[in-house]
């Protein structure tokens, strides 16, 4: 059957009111609706029965798991190819994690150069080149803005939809999705890939490397019956471990190990810290602007800086949190295992020096105050108690009687004030995953999987990813949009 067939006049699958006199309409689009059908209590097994009865025709080129950003971005790319394609999403829905992207709001991409974007990536920036050059952010932009999303850009290059809502980001991939024909099957959660093995040494499309196996297929699960379905391509954008609730339960992860592929231990970034060093309870709630962070380590047997940012953070019930402490758990995993400090400069614009003057200042203007109600206007009222106690210093002595000794002492606890980091949160609280299949296995201008024919992946399932900013959807939009069958 000629897929071209089900395509209107601007090469566009109606969805799914067109009555075409074919296989392809009858069988699979009058019976596979979209999710508010199927929560009116519709049969999805049926569905799949007769779903599968046509798959033994090959129907769909191409198979799609999971209907998250990089799942929808693919469909519509294949589908816009003229591939024929199912997604199968676990949830009831589409789009559970974007939902809660960028606080609900979904910063979909960072209005930059390339050469910034690439500054962001954390992990394997080389490997999305060719993915990136194929679909920037620019192009994701006029993308979005094409299929009827308007946007604006905020600070530090934010893109957000303009209404402020990222069920817009959502409806209108879905929208897209519906109009290219692209059946998305929900509740439906594929439990394993079937692979062939018996093809031996055909060539790779990226003729990198011989193909030893190819995909055959999917079993899906849907209302406690497994189902096979046939397929020559599968597309594994089942996203990784972070906020499991939204489905991202690292399926991808587990099955490309038991395929036997290389998959970089995923660990959780983008993520609070835990700390030791100071009653959290006591600071909770506590946030900071105009710090600046740095984390040291031992390196090579000396003690260096491993990261250091300006800017925000916050202290939570169990240590730290907010941009910069996110920013920098992404940068901290490969020193997993070290002993890790943390140190808060309380007044970065400020040197040594004009700390100490500020000080001498402050305590002129308090001369006859007990030391301790003589810093308020320098530090944050919660943190008083605190710096107090670590300078050492009797908080009831008169200000006049503070020594230069002790005003040293002072002004270390304020340029570095110290804790240790003692873990990270879990991947119930990261933004996202480092970690996953390694590129290695895959071919970075098509991310089909080397040895495996028809299997690609994509998204956060892979080992790639970067800093807040919208640039991991980005990653997922690049990816998706380099797909080629
Ligand atoms: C709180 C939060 C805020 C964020 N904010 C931003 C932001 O503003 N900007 C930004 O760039 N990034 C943000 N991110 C990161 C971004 O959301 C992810 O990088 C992105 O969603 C990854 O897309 P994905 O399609 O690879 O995976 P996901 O979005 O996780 O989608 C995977 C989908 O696959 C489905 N699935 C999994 N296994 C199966 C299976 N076996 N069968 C069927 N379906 C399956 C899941 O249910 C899910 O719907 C945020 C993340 C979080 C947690």
């Amino acid at each position: 059957m000629e897929a071209v067939a089900l395509r209107n006049a601007e090469g566009e699958r109606p969805f799914p009111s067109v009555t075409a006199p074919c296989l392809f309409h009858e069988s699979i689009v009058e019976y596979i609706h979209p999710v508010k059908e199927y929560n009116r209590g519709q049969n999805i097994m049926a569905d799949l029965d007769k779903m599968s009865h046509v798959q033994q025709n090959n129907e769909y080129d191409v198979v799609i798991v999971g209907c998250g950003a990089a799942g929808m971005m693919a469909g519509i790319t294949l589908a816009e190819k003229g591939k024929r394609v199912v997604i199968f999403e676990k949830n009831e829905k589409a789009g559970k994690k974007l939902f809660i992207t960028g606080k609900g709001r979904c910063n979909l991409t960072n209005n930059c150069d390339d050469e910034q974007f690439f500054n962001n990536i954390v992990t394997n920036p080389k490997f999305m080149y060719s993915a990136v050059s194929n679909f920037n952010s620019a192009d994701a932009m006029a993308f979005f803005e094409g299929i009827g999303l308007r946007l604006k850009t905020e600070r530090g290059g934010r893109v957000f939809p303009a209404s402020d809502h990222s069920s817009d980001v959502i409806s209108v991939l879905v929208t897209r999705l519906k109009r290219l024909g692209v059946d998305i099957m929900y509740n439906s959660e594929v439990k394993d890939i079937i692979i062939n093995s018996e093809e031996n040494a055909v060539k790779s499309a990226s003729d990198t490397a011989i193909y030893e196996r190819s995909v055959a297929g999917v079993t899906v699960r849907a209302e406690g019956k497994n189902r096979t379905i046939k397929c020559d391509s599968v597309v594994i954008a089942t996203g990784g471990c972070s906020y499991p609730l939204t489905g991202s339960t690292g399926d991808g992860i587990k099955w490309a190990r038991e395929l036997g592929l290389k998959v970089t231990e995923p660990k959780p970034a983008l993520v609070p810290l835990e700390v030791s060093g100071i009653d959290c309870k006591e600071l909770m709630g506590l946030s900071l602007k105009n710090i600046e962070v740095s984390f040291e380590t031992i390196v090579k047997g000396k003690k260096k800086v491993v990261y250091r940012e300006f800017g925000e953070m916050l202290f939570t019930h169990f240590g730290v949190s907010g941009p910069v402490i996110l920013s920098a758990s992404s940068h901290l995993h490969k020193y997993d295992g070290q002993d890790m400090e943390l140190f808060i400069d309380l007044k970065p614009a400020l040197s040594y020096e004009q700390l100490d003057k500020r000080m001498l200042k402050d305590f002129s203007e308090n001369i006859n105050k007990q030391f301790r109600n003589s810093i308020d206007s320098l530090l944050p009222r919660k943190l008083i108690p605190i710096i107090i106690e670590r300078s050492g210093i009797d908080p009831y002595k008169k200000v006049n009687e503070v020594t230069g000794k002790e005003r040293e002492q002072l002004r270390d606890c304020i340029k570095r004030f110290k804790l240790t980091v003692t873990g990270y949160r879990g991947f119930e609280e990261a933004i996202i995953t480092q970690g996953g299949v390694s590129v290695k296995e895959l071919n970075p201008k098509t991310m089909e999987v080397k040895s495996i024919k028809g299997l690609s992946f994509i998204g956060e399932v892979v080992d790639c990813d970067a800093l807040t900013g919208g640039y991991n959807l980005q990653l997922a939009w690049s990816m998706a949009r380099i797909l080629d069958m």
